[in-house]
C-alpha cells in the first residue's frame, strides 16, 4: 500500500509564514517555522525542548526563555537546510553569538566538532571537523558560509576532507579551493554531474584504508547499503564513528515510537535506502569490529553506546530487527510518514 505525506501546501505567497502549528506567536522574539520544512529533523534534534514534528514537518510547540535556550534555537535556525525557521524580532547579538558558537563541541569531545549550517544541496546533512596535530579532517560537508569559513580556517584549517558517498558532497569544490583541502572519496561515489570526478584521492577496492598521509588514528571503513560504496569514518582516538547515512539511532523515528524500548538504539533508514538494505545490515555488522562508541550521522540522530559489548549487543538488536523486517529486493515508499 503506498502511503502519501499530508502535508498541505499553503498558496506560494504564504509559503514563508508561520505554520498554525506552532505556538507562542504573540511572544516578543518568538520563534515560529513556515511551510518550506523539508522534515529533515535537524531542528528537533539539535533544540528538542522547542521543535517537534507535528502534521509531517516541524514547528516550534515551547518558545525558549531563557538566554542558553535561545542560543540553542538560534543554533537551530542557523543549521535549517531551508532557512525555514525565523524569528519574529530581530535579535542581532544573540544571532552572532549563535554564528560563533560553530563549530561546536560534541559528546565534550575537545577535538570533535558539529560544523552546523546544513546545506540543502546536501538534503541538510551534518557535517564535522576533527582537529587534530596532523591535520584537521571535515567530514562531509556544510553550507559554504563566509563566517563559518574564517572559524575554520581560525581552527587550523582542514588536510582533508572526507566525503561519505555521493548524497552528501554539497560545495565539496568550493570548500576544498578554500581550506586547500584534499578530498577523498570512494571512487564508485563519484561522478562528473557533481564534480567529485574531480576529488584529489579516490579510494579504490574495499579497504579499510588510513588516511593518505598515513595517520594511524583514522581509519576509512568501506560500508555499501544505503550506496553502493558509501563509507564511513571511524577516528580511534576518540572512539567515533562518523556514519555518514549508513547508521544512526532514532534516525526519524523509523524503527521507534515514543514507548519503544528501541529508543535511542542504533538502526538504519530503510526509507531512504537507495541500493540495497541487505548489504546495508551486513555493513552494520562489520562496523561493529571497530573501536567506537560515539556515532556522528551526516543524517539522522547521533549517539552514543555504553561500551564494546553494548555496540556489538545493539548492532545485533539492528540485524535481527532488519531481518525480522525482510532483507530482500524491497519496493520502498519513499514519501512514507514518520511518527510525531
Ligand atoms: S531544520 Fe528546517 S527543514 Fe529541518 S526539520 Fe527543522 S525546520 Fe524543517
Amino acid at each position: 500500500m503506498k502511503v502519501q505525506a499530508v502535508v498541505q501546501e499553503p498558496p506560494k505567497k504564504d509559503v514563508r509564514k508561520p505554520r498554525s502549528e506552532n505556538v507562542g506567536l504573540d511572544q516578543t522574539g518568538a520563534f515560529f517555522v513556515d511551510h518550506t520544512c523539508i522534515d529533515c529533523d535537524t531542528c528537533r534534534y539539535m533544540a528538542p525542548d522547542f521543535f517537534k514534528r507535528k502534521n509531517s514537518q516541524s514547528a516550534v510547540l515551547a518558545q525558549p526563555e531563557t538566554k542558553e535556550q535561545r542560543l540553542q534555537a538560534f543554533q537551530a535556525l542557523l543549521s535549517c537546510p531551508t532557512y525555514s525557521i525565523h524569528v519574529a524580532d530581530k535579535d542581532r547579538e544573540a544571532q552572532q553569538e549563535a554564528e560563533e558558537s560553530f563549530p561546536r563541541n560534541v559528546y565534550g569531545l575537545d577535538n570533535v566538532f558539529h560544523c552546523g549550517f546544513h546545506s540543502e544541496l546536501s538534503f541538510g546533512c551534518a557535517s564535522y571537523l576533527v582537529t587534530r596535530p596532523e591535520g584537521n579532517v571535515l567530514v562531509d560537508v556544510p553550507r559554504f558560509v563566509p563566517k563559518l569559513l574564517k572559524r575554520i580556517q581560525a581552527m587550523g584549517g582542514a588536510k582533508y576532507i572526507f566525503l561519505t558517498h555521493r548524497d552528501d558532497v554539497a560545495e565539496h569544490a568550493k570548500w576544498a579551493k578554500a581550506l586547500g583541502a584534499e578530498r577523498i572519496m570512494h571512487v564508485g561515489e563519484t561522478n562528473a554531474q557533481q564534480g567529485t570526478d574531480q576529488v584529489e584521492v579516490k579510494l579504490e577496492g574495499e579497504g579499510p584504508w588510513p588516511l593518505p598521509d598515513g595517520s594511524g588514528d583514522m581509519q576509512i571503513v568501506l560500508t555499501p547499503g544505503h550506496t553502493e560504496h558509501h563509507c564511513c569514518l571511524v577516528y580511534e582516538a576518540q572512539k567515533v564513528l562518523f556514519s555518514g547515512d549508513h547508521l544512526a539511532t532514532d534516525s526519524v523515528g523509523e524503527w521507534t515510537t515514543a514507548t519503544s524500548p528501541d529508543k535511542g538504539k542504533l538502526g538504519i533508514t530503510r526509507r531512504f535506502n537507495w541500493w540495497q538494505v541487505g548489504k546495508q545490515v551486513e555493513s552494520c555488522e562489520k562496523l561493529a569490529a571497530f573501536d567506537w562508541v560515539h556515532v556522528l550521522p551526516g543524517h539522522g540522530r547521533p549517539g552514543s553506546v555504553d561500551d564494546a559489548a553494548d555496540r556489538k549487543h545493539q548492532i545485533q538488536l539492528l540485524v535481527e530487527r532488519e531481518t525480522a523486517r525482510g532483507l530482500g529486493h524491497l519496493e520502498f515508499d519513499h514519501s512514507g510518514i514518520m511518527p510525531e
